[in-house]
């Protein structure tokens, strides 16, 4: 007996269920009484896709709702390497980031492991088994370190055989560098691609865009992800948003230099997506292949990211924004 009064193995059938988005009244393998009881006490499909819009690229936005009304988006991108999404771990966040659409109203609340999960089950439903999810970067709104208990349990529940079964090395965290929990990730056994969004080389510069390196400096940072990579062997990513006059001079490319040696790692440098509320300017193609060429010329490993879907919504959280304003403005 488990701790709610059933049979344990009760909640592998439910758990294999839940994953291929089937209502509680399908599960067929469950006794009637004991659905009416599940119908009663939980919910089954935690996420649903209120709206989808297809990017020329193939890439899809989804704005889902959750069962307390809010809305939460994401996007799936299918690659030749396998079919990934981008999934939200908080409605709102709260670091505040300079350019970041995601923290303009603040964090209204942590996700559920459950409706993490559901995010990605969603999708996969919503590809009738055409396709299937293999890959996961927590790099929708939110910060995941954050709402570390419940992303973590994510992890676990993506990762079990039951269920979704997607290998660790297929899911990528995206932090704005939570040095404690980085190490506490480490410790714990977990195996997941670290990504530090680090888009500055100095403590200054990093503070005039993210309020985080108020808290973390950039040399404590780089001592967690050493420690990271020490404990998994998993190269490290860093994001590096490229901002005019703020991040790209010469001297920041021999910083970055200094900052990644010594240890597998990775610079994805992102051109900015202008949000409307924010004061930051990206730069133009050329800054930016001069600032890629400056690095990759001083050995530094480094690609410009590929941006998905900006023609459905652009940079994380401004979809999910626009329905909030067009909500205040009716
Ligand atoms: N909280 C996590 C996940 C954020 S979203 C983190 O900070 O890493 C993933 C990446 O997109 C982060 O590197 C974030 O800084 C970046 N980002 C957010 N808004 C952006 C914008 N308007 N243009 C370019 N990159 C942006």
């Amino acid at each position: 007996m488990g701790k709610s009064g059933f049979p344990k193995f009760r909640a592998t059938q439910i758990f294999k269920w839940i994953s291929k988005n089937t209502p509680f009244d399908r599960m067929s393998d469950l006794p009637k009484s004991f659905v009416e009881t599940l119908k009663n006490d939980y919910i089954d499909i935690a996420i649903n896709i209120d709206k989808e819009f297809k990017s020329v690229d193939g890439s899809v936005k989804f704005l889902y709702r959750l069962c307390d009304g809010n809305i939460i988006e994401g996007i799936y991108m299918p690659h030749n390497y396998g079919d990934t999404i981008c999934v939200s771990t908080q409605v709102g966040c709260s670091m505040g980031c300079a350019f970041c659409a995601s923290g303009i109203g603040g964090l209204v609340r942590n996700l559920e492991p459950g409706e993490i999960l559901g995010q990605i089950i969603a999708v996969n439903a919503w590809l009738k088994g055409k396709s299937k999810i293999t890959n996961v970067v927590l790099m929708g709104s939110g910060e995941p370190l954050d709402n570390y208990e419940n992303v973590t349990k994510f992890i676990r529940l993506a990762n079990h055989a039951d269920g979704l079964n997607i290998s660790q090395r297929n899911i990528s965290l995206s932090t704005c560098g939570l040095c404690d929990k980085i190490v506490q990730l480490a410790d714990e056994g977990y195996g997941v691609t670290l990504s530090v969004s680090l888009h500055a080389t100095t403590d200054e510069h990093r503070q005039n865009l993210m309020p985080i390196a108020k808290r973390y400096s950039v040399a404590e940072i780089i001592k967690a992800v050493k420690y990271y990579f020490e404990k998994t062997g998993r190269r490290i990513i860093f994001e590096y948003s490229m901002v005019k006059g703020e991040n790209m001079d010469f001297f920041d490319a021999k910083r970055l230099k200094e900052l990644t040696k010594g240890y597998p790692s990775h610079v994805n440098l992102i051109m900015l997506n202008p949000v409307k509320e924010k004061n930051v300017k990206g730069c133009t193609k050329e800054e930016a292949q001069r600032f890629l060429k400056r690095l990759n010329d001083m050995g530094v490993s480094a690609t410009i990211r590929r941006s998905s879907g900006t023609d459905v919504g652009g940079a994380c959280g401004q979809l999910r924004r626009s329905v909030i304003k067009g909500k205040e403005n009716e």
